[in-house]
């Protein structure tokens, strides 16, 4: 008996709404459901699946294999459509909504806009039958986003597997299941999991020295570099805090959970490969996306007072028009500097 049953959504002649010209919505959510069994997998989680194939399933047999299954909870993966950006959850009336609640956060934390979490009724019942004719199952539906919406269509083209694998995160914590991210070896999920304790580094924080110039920082590390990136996330526009409303948000120089999910999410609000590790395309974003300096970064060669007694700046040593690099306006009450 399995503890989770993954249904991905529609399938065979049904390619579902939340289709385009990239993608049917029953491919993709058949991809994203394969992908979390797979993950689940590998995590000790017993899963089983709905479907695993191109299959069309009407809802009668589908709710069926669901109620037989004997499992606790049931994801089932959607793709919406019909005007809206972002993704939703949508839990039963008789659900406390929690594990809804955090999936959409999750979803949220790498990146994706989350527009609400609800549920729906329809009489005194549930409105949708993965919620009505589930039984005691609880079934959380997950819609990542819109397919007629460019953005959305774009990142779950492009994050698809991010997003999938911050609902599997969900899940585990939501269970109390040990969550370790994909790629990551027992070894090195030993190094990432301690907690930061700035005051008394533990060993198996890994120290990095030096100035950060965009070699690739990761998860387990520490020291002045490290620090450099959470302040260039936090005072970046708009800002990624490591951990908005902590000391300092959370910029204390220690590369943790917090900080590697502010990584993914500016990642992501960039349209950079989301994978949690600031290198030379993370930091050059970074550098970038500052707000131009206020100030100009040299002196005029010349000036001359001409053009109704405007004070004029030249960028070289000319007289020329085109090299007037900008100048002070007559009476200007407070002096302002206007750069061409
Ligand atoms: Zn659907």
């Amino acid at each position: 008996m399995s503890l989770l049953i993954i249904d991905g959504g529609h399938g065979g002649m049904d390619p579902g709404g939340g289709s385009n010209s990239h993608f049917k919505e029953k491919d993709k959510v058949l991809e994203i459901s394969l992908y979390q069994e797979k993950r689940f997998k590998e995590l000790g989680v017993s899963v089983a699946m709905t479907r695993r194939s191109d299959k069309h399933l009407p809802s009668g047999p589908r709710t069926k294999i669901v109620r037989d299954s004997g499992a606790k909870y049931c994801i089932s993966n959607h793709i919406n459509a019909g005007g809206g950006q972002g993704a939703e959850t949508i839990h039963s009336i008789h659900s406390n909504g929690k594990l809804a609640h955090r999936i959409a956060d999750a979803l949220a934390a790498v990146g994706q806009n989350t527009r609400r979490v609800f549920t729906r009724k329809w009489g005194s019942n549930d409105y949708y039958y993965m919620h009505r004719e589930t039984g005691s199952v609880e079934t959380i539906i997950v819609e990542y986003g819109f397919a007629d919406n460019k953005t959305d269509s774009d990142r779950i083209l492009k994050h698809w597997k991010t997003y999938a694998e911050a609902v599997v995160k969900a899940f585990c914590e939501h269970i109390g299941h040990k969550y370790v991210a994909p790629g990551q070896d027992i070894e090195a999920d030993h190094v990432s999991n301690p907690k930061p304790k700035p005051n008394k580094p533990s060993s198996k924080w890994q120290k990095v020295t030096g100035n950060w110039t965009g070699q690739a920082l990761r998860k387990g590390q520490y020291g002045k570099p490290v620090g450099q990136m959470q302040s260039m996330l936090a005072n970046n526009n708009p800002p990624f805090y490591p951990e908005k409303g902590a000391k300092n948000n959370g910029v204390d120089e220690y590369f943790g959970d917090k900080t590697a999910d502010a990584v993914g999410r500016f990642q992501s609000y960039y349209g950079l490969t989301v994978d949690q590790i600031p290198g030379p395309k993370t930091y050059a974003k970074l550098k970038g996306s500052k707000p131009a300096a206020s100030k100009p970064s040299y002196v005029g060669k010349r000036v001359e007072s001409k053009h109704s007694g405007n004070l004029r700046f030249y960028s070289k040593a000319s007289w020329s028009d085109s090299h007037v690099a900008g100048y002070l306006k007559k009476g200007t009450a407070s002096r302002r500097l206007f750069l061409r």
